[in-house]
């Protein structure tokens, strides 16, 4: 049964899209009738003065373009997180756990790991917050509560870097019974794993993604100079109205309070989203961005293979983890001599980052930004094009790594140094 929060979240993101709507209908109310037409084209004798239709139709010319531009950004918002959300289906049925326990282990230790499997697993689907901690921390358990699943993992061992738990293997979301690719995280109120989950928004009544997420920049950004634009023409003409009548039009006093409590809340919200872009993190990574530690598998690369040896005297200090993973797991003796099917070795390094270092910082914050908004400054404003993290090119990774990467494949031996390079 859904907590109340999750309840009350998915009443709120229904109620909230019409109520915006009669929002807007009310402030172009009061902006085209009362102000516009009964005080400046066409001035009821009440006010005296003469007509100033230059005035009125400016504003109205100017208002009417914000309110379209709104409203653009809004529906383009609205139809991404409606179709193209970024959800990832659930899989169907959890693998089959009872046959991949390892050899070793006795009828009670397997009642007590599947009872703590079903409380994980009702744990991730009620709390949105254990999620976030334990994919940020990186982590997770690598314990063996995580059930032994060797589906799907060809999308991760094809890569050269993958955001990983302590054993190697990807993320996984006991919710959805399958692995996460990078940045991935289920969302209660849908229910489903979202690539890029920024957070669930009542406002669009849905998941802010990284399909969405340079729109909702957008559509925020917009309605802030809408906002400001209402604002300072409805306290104007009120200053004015007081010094001619000594009273107030009370549509003009109500557009004061709306545009200034929406105009705040979103300038809050355009500098937070901005602010985000640039450090390239999520609303949910940025909870705890200054302790996270994340655990990458950094694909060996096959010069140095040889290395590996544990008697070779370059034999490495961390640890590693070799796909196609056994169709079960091993105990540690078998684990040291398995050989996966010959020609088919995927060899990766397990490291971790330093505590708060963000390894999808690409070094510079416009070069973040790109990434959500655009490469051209007409991306940037205009809301058609999806952000270029967003269109998947790259095969050697999920997202663009950055400068954390290079550093960690450095310092373990595994890219050759800068030194090095520019000899030969
Ligand atoms: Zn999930």
């Amino acid at each position: 049964m859904a907590r109340p929060d999750r309840r009350i979240n998915l009443a709120v993101a229904r109620a909230i899209p019409p109520f915006l709507l009669c929002v807007f209908i009310y402030a172009s109310y009061a902006v085209t009738k009362p102000l516009c037409i009964d005080y400046l084209i066409h001035p009821l004798s009440k006010y005296d003065h003469g007509r100033r239709t230059g005035a009125g139709v400016a504003i109205l010319v100017i208002y009417y373009i914000l309110l379209l531009i709104v409203l653009t950004t809004y529906l383009r918002l609205l139809h991404t997180v409606t179709w193209n959300a970024g959800l990832l289906p659930r899989k169907a049925t959890p693998p089959a756990d009872d046959a991949h326990e390892p050899p070793h282990s006795s009828g009670r230790h397997r009642r007590r790991r599947r009872r703590h499997r079903r409380h994980r697993s009702a744990e991730k689907t009620n709390t949105l917050d254990r999620d976030v901690e334990s994919e940020a921390d990186s982590t997770v358990d690598g314990d063996t509560t995580i059930p032994w699943d060797t589906n799907g993992l060809e999308s991760f061992y094809t890569k050269d870097v993958f955001v990983c738990q302590p054993d190697g293997r990807p993320l996984y979301c006991s919710t959805c019974c399958h692995y996460k690719p990078d940045r991935t995280h289920h969302c209660r109120e849908v229910d489903q794993c979202v690539r890029k989950m920024d957070h669930f928004c009542p406002w669009v009544g849905g998941v802010v993604s990284e399909t969405s997420f340079k729109f909702f920049i957008q559509f925020v950004f917009y309605t802030m100079l809408y906002c400001i634009f209402c604002l300072i023409v409805c306290a104007l003409f009120t200053a004015e109205i007081e010094r001619e009548t000594g009273g107030a039009n009370p549509h003009l006093a109500v557009g004061i309070g709306l545009s200034g409590l929406f105009g705040l809340f979103t300038f809050g919200m355009t500098l937070s989203s901005l602010q985000l872009a640039m450090l390239n993190l999520t609303t949910i990574e940025n909870i705890n961005r200054r302790s996270a530690v994340w655990t990458l598998a950094i694909r060996v690369p096959n010069h140095l293979l040889s290395r590996l040896n544990p008697d070779s005297r370059w034999a490495p200090t961390f640890n590693t983890i070799t796909y196609p993973l056994p169709p079960m797991p091993l105990t540690p003796e078998a684990q040291r001599n398995y050989q996966p099917p010959a020609g088919e070795q995927h060899i990766f390094a397990i490291l971790q980052t330093l505590p708060g270092e963000n390894p999808f910082d690409l070094g510079s914050p416009f070069r973040n930004l790109q990434q959500v908004l655009g490469y051209k400054v007409i991306d940037w404003f205009v809301p058609l094009k999806q952000s270029p993290c967003a269109v998947r090119t790259d095969s050697d990774s999920f997202f663009e790594f950055g400068p954390v990467v290079s550093r960690l494949k450095r310092e373990a031996g595994l890219e050759k140094p800068a030194l090095e390079e520019a000899r030969q």
